[in-house]
């Protein structure tokens, strides 16, 4: 069923993809594929039609833009070019991308938004990871708060589990709020089977969605995938610091407690894993 939606979105977005490879005239009448082709705008996927257009998903956003019924019209190409001057116009134009990123907040994290980023994050359209143990891991981009004008957006991956600051300063200076604290956590909960393995890629940098990634990266949150929760804990790999080959005497001496209690903690795990089998075991004898 769900593989099924998920044709049919992929089916969806194939479509409006075609639709907005048109002529540069075509592309100059559209604001939103006109916003999505500026330098610095990467980040951003299409809302849409429909989602914007239906006025219950961009509830109490009117009280949050100024000039919000023409912005709305400028990024639904309903703005006249009469009576408006150039200055009341380039002002509008900063409304509409303001509440251009607030409806695409909202929208990243429905199915079909989330199935749009998902295409993006496939084609590593957010960088990759720059810790080296995380082999090119492509990233997610996320806000470290929902309101905006606060901080801004961040990448996160799924790999370390860690946030990175965006390399280019165009899109370091992007406001967290447009992709809120939310998404990226979201999609792996969604598309769990899309979660990272903490292992060593066999061959070469995996890319999410390959045939390699999807047959050993089946670690899904809390145990769900074909890989068990403590295997994948000892599988997490870690830089050491050395001088001369000898261990950093205060980072070494924080590393074995880590380790000791990362030990220990996979221990109760494979416990905890053994009982459950054995109680399946014993199920399923009992049954018969
Ligand atoms: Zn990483």
């Amino acid at each position: 069923m769900a593989q099924m939606q998920m044709q049919q979105l992929m089916g969806r977005t194939a479509a409006v993809d075609d639709i907005s490879t048109g002529s540069e005239s075509d592309y100059a009448k559209c604001w939103i594929s006109w916003f999505l082709s500026t330098k610095g705008n990467e980040y951003f996927c299409e809302v849409e039609e429909d989602y914007i257009l239906d006025r219950f998903n961009l509830t109490g956003l009117n009280a949050e833009v100024q000039n919000y019924a023409q912005a709305l019209d400028l990024i639904n190409d309903n703005l006249g070019d009469d009576d408006i001057e150039d200055e009341m116009r380039a002002t509008i134009e900063v409304n509409a991308r303001f509440l251009y990123g607030l409806i695409h907040a909202r929208w990243i994290v429905t199915s079909r938004g989330l199935a749009k980023m998902l295409e993006k994050y496939k084609k590593a359209d957010f960088g990759r990871c720059p810790r080296v143990f995380c082999y090119s891991q492509p990233l997610l981009p996320v806000g470290l708060t929902d309101v905006p004008y606060e901080k801004a957006v961040k990448l996160y991956c799924p790999r370390c589990e860690d946030i990175y600051t965006p390399k280019s300063s165009r899109h370091g200076s992007i406001d967290g709020a447009y992709f809120g604290t939310t998404f990226p956590h979201m999609l792996f909960m969604v598309y769990p089977h899309m979660v990272p393995p903490k292992s060593a890629p066999s061959a070469g940098p995996q890319v999410p969605g390959s045939q390699s990634a999807s047959r050993e990266g089946a670690v899904g949150p809390a145990g769900v995938g074909t890989v068990s929760t403590a295997a994948a804990a000892m599988k997490a790999e870690r830089y050491k610091p050395k001088i001369f080959g000898f261990g950093v005497h205060e980072t070494a001496r924080w590393q074995r407690w880590q380790e000791a209690m990362r030990d220990k903690q996979v221990g109760r795990l494979e416990a905890y894993e053994r009982d459950e089998e054995g109680r399946r075991q014993r199920e399923v004898a009992r049954t018969r």
